[in-house]
C-alpha cells in the first residue's frame, strides 16, 4: 500500500500548496478577497462569524495562542517599572464591581463558552493622565484612573468596559494579529510561522503587541479598525445594560470622550468612527439595549471618585487607547 499512501501524500500536499497560495492570491489582490479566502480555508478554521453581527473574521491564530499572548502581554505591562498600581479602595473598589457585572453579563451572552472559559482578572492602574482601559484575550482587564473623569459614574465605567471586553471576546486581537502575519509575511508565511508554534521573534512579537492594542509598548499606535469599534460599541451597549446599568449613560459618555479629546493628534483618530456617528449608531441601538435593561434588575449606581491629573506622572508615550 506504500505507493498508494506516498500518491496520497503527494496529491494532499499539492493540494494545500494550491489551496495556499490560492488564498494568498485571492487576499493580496482582491479588496474583497476574505470571503474568498474563507472559502479556500474552510475545513482549516479559518473563518468564523460575530455571533451578533454575522461580520465574517479572518482568524487564522488558534484561541489557546491568542490568549497565552494575552496573557504574556497583560503580566509585560504590569512589570513595567513606570506602572504604578492602585491599591486605592476608593479607586479598586467600583471597577471590581462593574467588572464582576459586566462579565456576569457576558457568561450569559452569545459570548458565554468563552466568557467562562477565560480567567478573568481586573486590575487598577494608577496613571491619572491616560483616559484609558483594555481587555485582553483570556480576560485580563486594565482601567487607568485617567478614565474616571470621563466615565464619571459606574454606567459610564460599564460603558467603557462592555465595550473593551467585546474587543476581547469576538476576537478582535486574534483578528488583528491574522491580518498583520497576513500583511506582513503572506498568508502562507504565516500559517507557516503558527504551525511551527516556535520562539516569537521580535517581529512577530511587534505583531502582536499592536493586535492587542498595546502598540505603544512597541512604539506604534494601532487603533482598532471601524468595524471592531462598532461591533464592541453595539455588543458592549447591550453587556452593559445586561450587567443592570443604564445604556443611556454610554451616549453621555461619548459625548464626554468627545469633549474630552479635543487637541488630540487627528492620525489617532484618523481610523475612529467619528463620535457623532457613533452616538448616532448608539441612538439606533438604544431600544434593544433598554429592552434588556428594563427586564434585568438595577445595579447601583455611584459617582466615580476624582483624581487630577499631576505632571509628575506624565510620560512620553501613554499606552494606546484601544477604545
Ligand atoms: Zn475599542
Amino acid at each position: 500500500m506504500a505507493p498508494f499512501r506516498g500518491l496520497f501524500l503527494l496529491t494532499y500536499f499539492w493540494l494545500r500548496q494550491w489551496v495556499h497560495t490560492a488564498a494568498l492570491a485571492a487576499y493580496e489582490f482582491s479588496r474583497n478577497g476574505l470571503i474568498l479566502t474563507c472559502l479556500l480555508w474552510l475545513g482549516a478554521s479559518g473563518c468564523a462569524s460575530n455571533p451578533y453581527t454575522a461580520r465574517s473574521q479572518l482568524l487564522i491564530i488558534p484561541e489557546s495562542y491568542e490568549i497565552q499572548m494575552g496573557e504574556q502581554a497583560y503580566a509585560h505591562v504590569l512589570e513595567d517599572p513606570k506602572i504604578t498600581i492602585s491599591t486605592d479602595p476608593r479607586e479598586v473598589e467600583p471597577v471590581q464591581r462593574v467588572a464582576k457585572r459586566i462579565i456576569a453579563a457576558a457568561k450569559v451572552s452569545k459570548y458565554a463558552e468563552r466568557a467562562k472559559k477565560f480567567a478573568w482578572e481586573v486590575t487598577v492602574i494608577k496613571d491619572d493622565k491616560t483616559k484609558n482601559a483594555w481587555a485582553l484575550p483570556g480576560g485580563k482587564i486594565a482601567v487607568y484612573t485617567g478614565i474616571f473623569p470621563v466615565a464619571k459614574n459606574e454606567a459610564g465605567l460599564a460603558a467603557v468596559l462592555g465595550h473593551e471586553v467585546v474587543h476581547a471576546l469576538a476576537r478582535h486581537g486574534a483578528e488583528r494579529m491574522s491580518q498583520g502575519l497576513v500583511a506582513q509575511f503572506g498568508l502562507q508565511a504565516a500559517s507557516i510561522l503558527l504551525s511551527t508554534g516556535g520562539g516569537l521573534g521580535p517581529q512577530m512579537n511587534r505583531v502582536v503587541m499592536q493586535a492587542l492594542g498595546l502598540g505603544a509598548q512597541v512604539g506604534i499606535l494601532l487603533p482598532f479598525s471601524r468595524s471592531h469599534e462598532s461591533e464592541a460599541d453595539y455588543v458592549g451597549l447591550l453587556l452593559a445594560a445586561q450587567a443592570g446599568y443604564d445604556p443611556r449613560e454610554a451616549i453621555r459618555l461619548w459625548q464626554r470622550m468627545a469633549a474630552a479629546s479635543e487637541g488630540q493628534p487627528p492620525e489617532f483618530l484618523s481610523t475612529h468612527p467619528s463620535h457623532e456617528t457613533r452616538i448616532q449608531n448608539l441612538q439606533r441601538w438604544m431600544p434593544e439595549a433598554l429592552a434588556i435593561y428594563n427586564r434585568v434588575e438595577h445595579a447601583p449606581v455611584a459617582d466615580l471618585p476624582t483624581v487630577t491629573p499631576s505632571p509628575s506622572q506624565e510620560h512620553p508615550s501613554p499606552p494606546s487607547e484601544s477604545h
